[in-house]
């Protein structure tokens, strides 16, 4: 018998092996994932408020880009549009309450049928069992923080310990016990630091000492905005609870002064959650730095959406507000990507699996609707690389936090949101009724968001051509008005 190694296989494979960049073998695809965690709580992103050294490292040794944004800021819905390259409307998953059908092709399963070896740990939330993966161990739903259950192959197995720790340490397991000679893809699904927000004992009392500074717009009271925007219910305090402050909330307490004090014990424990995910970056990195293999290894950290950290008074996403749409997406291929760039363009999370499969000599499926970025990060961005991108978050007025059902369009200096209002067709089982409302935003001097220009006359011209805009990005995506997500009827 032969024994053929990684790289006399590939040259077998010839066509596969002829699109990979510059003669290096199939890299290995480390993808580490957070839940909820905003680039403006990452220290390479400019986070004013706290240090995240190992996320640091991969900016450092790749590449940042500051327009990574989700097209649905959800979690179940984002986890699908990245695994299948399309949009909500077309792999199926639009809320959270929707799943993922097995039989629907993914990244993971081209991967797989290209050779790698394919993993998922973590949290998975897309309501069926994963498919493409030759291993997977995943939370149940969102998990819990401590001793959280797993389930790996149909087997639920309680842990001891923190969630995102082992995480960390079932990951490491997977990649030593791993066929070294064939590439692999790796999804690494951290559950922090989503709500309830519940660090490690040992971060417990991590910023106990000091204050996080506020955002400036902590106070904001919505003047301007869409009625239906001002009445979502994600405000810091006033729309938390004991669980989220892990303490009693002061009867006397009411209004600014309530989010005020909030804040704190909010913005703290989150930030404690995430020096438990930076922790476990770092064993990764050093793991690839023992095993010789970061040189071969693409590793990418990003988030499933952003998240409001005391932004616009709120917590959570789902808008299409700044804070909340933008994506942070690390990414380092050491001698391929040069260490320590930018990118400033415009990348969905819909590219995401084709840029793996591009990476790895595979063509990219026909029903994938995201594009590569290969030569963007590479610093080679296409001519005809897009100028505006298409949103739309489905879940309107949900018991929870009552954000509309709205689409829109950004681009590189404008936003326009259009909040439909009840959608034709939908029952009455979702108030409020609203009324259609539009919100314009100049992103270039208002960065935060604060002015709707929208109605203003100055502006009548911006608005017809953005919504001439809107109008093509939505029949291009195959999209239509108006229309609700058939889960919420
Ligand atoms: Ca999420």
């Amino acid at each position: 018998m032969v024994n053929y190694t990684r790289r006399d296989f590939l040259g077998i494979l010839g066509s596969a092996a002829a699109t990979v960049a510059a003669g290096r073998p199939q890299p290995n695809i480390l993808y580490i994932m957070a839940d909820d965690h905003a680039s403006h709580a990452i220290s390479a992103y400019g986070s004013r408020i706290n240090q995240t050294p190992n996320i640091d490292r991969i900016a450092q040794g790749g590449v940042r880009l500051t327009n990574c944004f989700c097209t649905n800021s959800i979690c179940t819905p984002s986890r699908a549009a990245i695994l299948t390259g399309q949009y909500s409307h077309k792999n199926g998953v639009y809320t959270l309450n929707d799943r993922l059908d097995p039989n629907r092709n993914h990244v993971a399963k081209e991967l797989q049928r290209a050779g790698y070896q394919t993993a998922m740990i973590g949290k998975w939330h897309l309501a069926s069992d994963p498919t493409g993966f030759d291993y997977w161990n995943i939370l149940p739903g969102q998990g819990v923080y401590h001793d959280p259950v797993f389930i790996s192959g149909g087997q639920r197995k309680q842990y001891n310990g923190y969630c995102t720790d082992l995480i960390g340490d079932f990951t490491l397991d997977w990649l030593k016990q791993r066929d070294p000679k064939k590439p692999f893809f790796l999804m690494c699904h951290h559950k922090a630091p989503h709500r309830p927000w519940e660090p490690a004992p040992k971060y417990k009392d991590l910023f106990a000492d000091r204050a996080i500074p506020e955002p400036g717009n902590l106070f904001d009271h919505y003047e301007g905005k869409a009625r239906s925007v001002a009445a979502v219910k994600m405000r810091v305090g006033e729309n938390m609870n004991k669980t989220d402050l892990k303490r009693d909330i002061p009867p006397d307490l009411h209004a600014d002064a309530l989010r005020k004090w909030a804040y704190q014990y909010y913005i703290k424990d989150y930030l404690r959650c995430i020096q438990s995910v930076d922790d476990n970056v770092g064993r990764l990195l050093e793991y690839l730095d023992s095993a010789r293999i970061s040189s071969d290894t693409i590793v990418i950290y990003t988030s499933d959406q952003g998240f409001f950290l005391g932004d616009h008074g709120w917590f959570d996403k789902r808008l299409m507000y700044e804070e909340s749409l933008r994506m942070p997406f690390l990414m380092r291929y050491p001698g391929v990507i040069h260490a320590g760039s930018v990118n400033r363009d415009f990348v969905l999370n819909i590219d995401f699996a084709p840029t793996f499969l591009d990476y790895a000599g595979v063509k990219a499926p026909a029903e994938m609707q995201g594009r590569s970025f290969r030569g963007n990060v590479e610093g080679h961005t296409p001519r005809d690389w897009r100028k505006a991108m298409y949103y739309r978050y489905w879940m309107h007025n949900d018991n929870d936090h009552h954000v509309p059902g709205h689409y829109g369009i950004r681009t590189e200096r404008w936003k326009l949101i259009y909040y439909y209002g009840r959608p034709l067709g939908m029952s009455g089982a979702h108030p409020p009724d609203t009324q259609p409302e539009w919100e314009l935003y100049e992103l270039r001097n208002d960065r935060h968001e604060m002015k709707n220009l929208y109605g203003d006359p100055k502006y009548a011209s911006v608005v017809r051509d953005l919504k001439a805009q809107l109008d093509k990005l939505q029949k291009e995506a195959g999209d239509t008005a108006d229309v609700p997500a058939p889960s919420s009827q």
